[in-house]
This record gives C-alpha cells, structure tokens and sequence, in this order.
C-alpha cells in the first residue's frame, strides 16, 4: 500500500514539473514515506532523515518532509524533533502535496498537515504504471475498522472506506487498454470490500467483474482477514478464471486465548475451516500468512498451538514478527509481556519450521510445468530472467529481456528456499 501511495505522490508532482530520479543527492524534493507497524520500521526513518539532512545541508533549497503514518502519528513533535523538515503531512492528505510544496516555497515555514477527512480523497488518484509495465496497484478501499488490539492501522489510516466500484472498473479496463496483464487489488482489509454505506457492491462482485475485463490475465489482492473471507469469495477461486491461486491471508497466532487478545474475531478452527474450503475450491492454491510470536500473554502451551497450526496447514510463505508495542493500541495495556529472549527463541523456532514447510511445498514443484509472467531481467545474473507463477513463486531461468511481460510455459528444474529454477518450454 505505501508503494502505491508513492506512486500517486509521484503522479501528482508530475503536473508540478518535478520528475522522478532514483539518487537523493539530484533530488530538489526528498519525501520518505513511512510506515509504523512495527517499531522498527519506525527507527529507521528516523535514522533515514538524519541522511537526508546532509544533502539538504549541502543544498540549499531543497525540500526534505516525511508522510505516512509515522508523519501522522508524530504530527508536529516531528518539527520539534527534527526542525530541518519542511513537509509533514499525514495519510489523508496525499493529495494535497502541491499545494504544501507551494507553501512552503512562498513562506518559507514547515507545513504540518495530519486532519482526517471523512472520505480518503487519495483513494481515486490514478497512478498508472510506468510504460511497457504489465503489473499494477489498484486500490479497491482504505482504513481498517477492526481494532486488532496490537495494530496502528485504525488509528492512523482512519476508517475503512470503499472506493466506488465503478470507478475501480474503470481504472483497470484502462490499465488493460494500456497493456496492464495483472492486477493487484489493495486495501487493509480488501474482503471487507462494500461494506461502506451507500456501495451496494460485495468483494466477489468486484473480483468477477474484474473477471471479465479483457486483457487481465491475473488478478492478485491483498490483505484478507479470516473473519470476512465468505463463501461466495472462496467460489470465486472456482470461477474467476484470472484469479491466481494464491491468497494472503493473516492468522497471527494459533491459539484461541491469544486470537480472543488479540480481537481477531475467529478462532483456529474457523481459521482451519477457511483453508479446508479453499482448498476445496483451489487444490493448488498457495497460502501465506503473517503470525506474531510472544503477543502479551502468549504461553509456551500457545506457542505450540500456533506451530501445530502451521503444522496442519503448511503455509507456502510466511511473514512472522516478535510482538511490538505500538502506542495508543489496546495491547499495551495488557499483562504478560513476554521477556525479548523468549520472544526472539519462539521466533527463531517458528521460522525454522516455515523453513522445512516453504521447501517440501517448493521442491514438489520440480518436474512440474507453470505459466510464470516475466518481470524482467534476473537481478543476481543479467543472462536470466525472473518471473512470477500465478501461485506467486519467484522463477529464474535463462532468456532475454524481450520476455518481459510475457506468460511463458516453464518446467521447474530445480527448487531452493527463496525461489525456483527453470527451463522455458515455449
Ligand atoms: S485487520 Fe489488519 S489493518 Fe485492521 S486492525 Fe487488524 S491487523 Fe490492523
């Protein structure tokens, strides 16, 4: 999502004459775009801006601001901290970007803009994708009403809101028309979709309608939550031929004390049932899912639950994280912090059992025939290519740059844990 929002920023300084360049020292405006979900990421923007604070010293004239949710939850303590910056400005004011930038050229003084608008004006800024591109962002909602008791998100991207249906058709028949072959559909909570009052359109409808845009060949989205994923969306995965095999969708923790904690809303067997249905619809779907060890409270005996889901399971990816408190949230205010040496133990576990998962599920792949979507040239060797199956998997194998946004046939030769090798058959 914040990829996105950047490539909107960078839509909109088009009209103001600003052009994009990949080296900070050229630039005569640097904006970071942050995120705060973990404290982390947090860190390092701090650290980040202390960086650009040189070449702003070195350059008189140019601008330097941050926006996103760190900029929206830190508001003008930012100014305060760092009064080097001249942009703040939060994640429902994207789009007044120009008018901040003319601002602070005529005055001279900081702008500091985090108000929360009723709808998300941002949400229909078109941001095509740079020409010869066959992937893009398109985002279907924003905001999040669900109040899981560790997240940020309600807080600072506001309440969840759902763009207009046809509005989103419209923008994807336009990437089709300009050569777009997959689509990826963006939200906090994108199965939530039309739920906002007034919408009259349910997620499945989008994705079938989506469905039969011409030219879209895959049609990716991401987050789901487990609670909103109903039937009518897993048929979807029988019907929709576009819609690639594979789904996001976050479990967070296998235990149902901790799930309860944490306000998920479903349990582990509400969440196993979901997987057996998916399965039931797509054999080969891959799922991934985002869990968090050592939330306050969490036990060894909850630990375990969580490696016996995964066990049960066998997700093809995983993203986990160490509990991080985030301010503000409902869970700072909960007992039995878990010590960070625990927390770090259970995480290096959990990650060594995705390990073995993510492996056996890769290397049943070898021998096997996929359609992998070129991306581009090989990063690591410029004599490959790299691409994705509709499963998501990452694919190497020799060809030219030509390829590029081509569906090929390819047969898997070889599997490791990041990635696969092939053979093009076509
Ligand atoms: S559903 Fe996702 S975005 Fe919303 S509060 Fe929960 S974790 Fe955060």
């Amino acid at each position: 999502m914040n990829v996105h929002d950047s490539e909107q920023l960078t839509e909109l300084l088009k009209g103001s004459g600003y052009v994009r360049t990949d080296s900070a020292k050229e630039a005569d405006l640097i904006i970071v775009n942050t995120c705060s979900i973990r404290e982390k990421a947090e860190q390092k923007v701090y650290s980040q801006l202390g960086r650009y604070r040189q070449i702003k010293m070195a350059k008189p004239g140019v601008m330097l601001g941050i926006c996103g949710c760190v900029a929206q939850q830190q508001g003008e303590r930012l100014i305060e901290k760092l009064p080097f910056l001249d942009l703040v400005f939060g994640t429902h004011n994207i789009h007044r970007l120009p008018e901040f930038i003319s601002r602070v050229g005529k005055t001279g003084r900081p702008v500091v803009e985090t108000g929360f608008h009723e709808t998300v004006p941002s949400i229909g800024i078109l941001a095509p994708p740079e020409r010869g591109a066959v992937s893009a962002f398109v985002t279907i909602m924003q905001g999040c009403d669900n109040y899981c008791a560790f997240c940020v998100v309600p807080y600072l991207r506001g309440r969840e809101e759902s763009r207009k249906f046809n509005d989103i058709l419209a923008e994807v028949k336009a990437l089709a028309d300009g050569g777009v072959k997959e689509v990826t559909l963006l939200g906090q909570n994108v199965n939530s979709y039309g739920k906002t009052p007034g919408n009259g359109h349910s997620f499945s409808e989008l994705l079938r309608a989506i469905g039969g845009i011409g030219g879209i060949e895959r049609i990716r989205f991401t987050t789901s939550h487990p609670k909103d994923l109903s039937d009518d969306i897993i048929d979807c995965f029988r019907g929709v031929k576009a819609l690639c095999e594979s789904i996001h969708l976050p479990v967070q923790s296998g235990s149902d004390a901790v799930l309860a904690r944490m306000n998920r809303k479903y349990t582990s067997a509400d969440y196993l049932d979901c997987v057996r249905k998916l399965r039931g619809a797509c054999p080969d779907i891959a799922i991934s899912s985002d869990i968090i060890v050592g939330f306050p409270g969490e036990t060894e005996q909850d630990y375990q639950k969580t490696l016996d889901l995964m066990g049960k399971v066998r997700f093809d990816t995983l993203f986990s994280f160490q509990y991080s408190e985030r301010k503000g949230t409902a869970a700072v205010g909960f007992d039995g912090k878990v010590n960070p040496d625990e927390k770090r133990r259970r995480l290096i576990g959990l990650q060594s059992l995705q390990d073995l998962h993510t492996r056996e599920k890769n290397d049943k792949l070898v021998g096997k025939t996929v359609e992998v979507l070129v991306e581009g040239t090989s990063r690591n060797t410029p004599q490959d290519v790299m691409g994705r199956t509709r499963t998501n998997k990452i694919v190497n194998f020799a060809g030219g740059s030509d390829l590029a946004g081509t569906a090929v046939r390819v047969r898997i030769v070889d599997a490791f844990l990041h990635s696969l090798r092939g053979e093009m058959l076509d």
